[in-house]
């Protein structure tokens, strides 16, 4: 969307605002705005005015630290989505709701949180921000939202910069018409400078972007690429391997995806691809909207197809109905996080599981590094996820598949 019709869209919900509009309908108008952009939507508690003058949280503690900012969601900021419903849904439950965007690559947004209105000057000035860009008035400060630059592959992004905060994956900012304690709301400026430009957001000053990569941000190198580009003309294929377990008399028989690097997953196999890797995700206990994430994505990028949400909630919870033998087996990631110090023992577990079922190195290290992105605190770099999903496939390769018969 060009800076130009993101004013237009603006406007019109300014013409709204002024025929009265409810705060559902506000918060739904520039909720599907954000989401046409291609952001994320964070449901945020809201504010209450208890008695005039007199705002709390809308969680109900009389005590929040942080009032009308914190998500509403389980799984915290990776709960934002870009499903207008869901916004619905919130909604239903909370009609003072307010909103924050999820910053980082899933948005394409990257947000310097400047928190101190006499600071700001300094800063722009020190770092070179031009007037021109897309910046919103918060409670105490100011925000400024940039492009999310595409040579970074997101890790290892500093907490802050100068007298500012740095907000990328993991990090959300509240964002326009959300409600600040203070009784103000986040307001974005420069409007009537964006509406003369081609794109809403802009590169990073070139100052600003190396004070931050000073402070330790990765960037792409050529694994991050190759796991994330898949192109080529193999096929999937389905692996039957029959053999006789240790100690018993009748042969079994194991299906496998083999997936070649670099190839798609044919459509008859689509089916077989998503249920295996919710197999694998649902045995380690992995929270529902993780892997609702990590099956969407691994069809976008293996069956360049869409999966509906609610697909795949089904498929997970009727996996779970079934899995009671399972549990204690493996690891448990209930909690959504997998903190320095497991990551690679972890990630190294889930592949071992991923293997049961679903065979290629690009395969594996794909799932693994949507996994690592989502739950790692602070995540691999994608040298480590290859070397994770390298190691489990050559086992696989060379102790089980040594035999198997295509
Ligand atoms: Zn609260």
């Amino acid at each position: 969307m060009t800076g130009r019709d993101f004013i237009k869209h603006i406007l019109a919900i300014h013409r709204e605002v002024k025929s009265g509009i409810t705060w559902r309908k506000l918060i739904m108008l520039y909720s599907k705005l954000y989401i046409d952009l291609g952001w994320y939507v964070l449901p945020c508690y809201g504010l209450v005015e208890l008695e005039p003058g007199r705002l709390v949280c809308s969680c109900g503690n009389p005590e929040c630290p942080s009032p009308g900012k914190h998500p509403r969601t389980l799984n915290g900021v990776y709960g934002a989505t870009n499903d207008i419903n869901v916004i619905a849904n919130y909604l239903e439950l909370d009609p003072f709701m307010n909103i924050a965007i999820a910053t980082g690559e899933r948005s394409g947004i990257l947000a310097i949180d400047i928190d101190n209105l006499d600071v700001v000057d300094r800063f722009k000035s020190q770092f070179e921000i031009p007037d021109d860009v897309l910046a919103q008035k918060t409670g105490k400060g100011k925000h400024y939202l940039f492009k999310y630059p595409e040579d970074w592959n997101g890790n290892g992004l500093p907490n802050r910069v100068g007298e500012a905060e740095v907000k990328g994956n993991g990090r959300y900012i509240m964002i326009c018409p959300a409600k600040h304690i203070k009784g103000v709301i986040y307001k974005l400026e420069n409007l009537e400078k964006i509406g003369k430009k081609e794109n809403l957001l802009a590169d990073l000053p070139p100052k600003l972007k190396e004070a931050i990569e000073k402070g330790g941000v990765k960037k792409n190198d050529a694994d991050y690429n190759y796991l994330v580009s898949f192109s080529g003309s193999g096929i999937s294929k389905i692996a039957k391997l029959t053999y006789v377990p240790k100690g018993k008399k009748n042969p079994v028989t194991e299906v496998r995806l083999f997936v070649p690097d670099g190839a798609k997953v044919s459509k008859n196999h689509a089916e077989f691809l998503y249920k295996c890797t919710i197999n694998a995700l649902v045995i380690c206990n992995i929270p529902e909207a993780v892997i609702v994430r990590v099956v969407k994505e691994v069809m976008k990028i293996f069956c360049d197809s869409e999966i509906l949400e609610q697909v795949i909630i089904k498929e997970v919870r009727r996996q779970k109905g079934n899995l009671i033998n399972y549990i204690g087996k493996t690891v448990d990631l209930s909690s959504g996080t997998i903190p320095e110090g497991s990551r690679n023992n972890t990630l190294f577990s889930i592949g071992c599981v991923l293997k049961e079922t679903l065979v290629g190195e690009h395969l594996i290290g794909a799932i693994l590094w949507i996994i690592n992105r989502e739950m790692c605190k602070p995540p691999l770099n994608a040298r480590e996820v290859s070397s994770i999903a390298r190691s489990i496939t050559n086992y696989v390769v060379n102790r089980v598949f040594r035999n198997a018969t295509f």
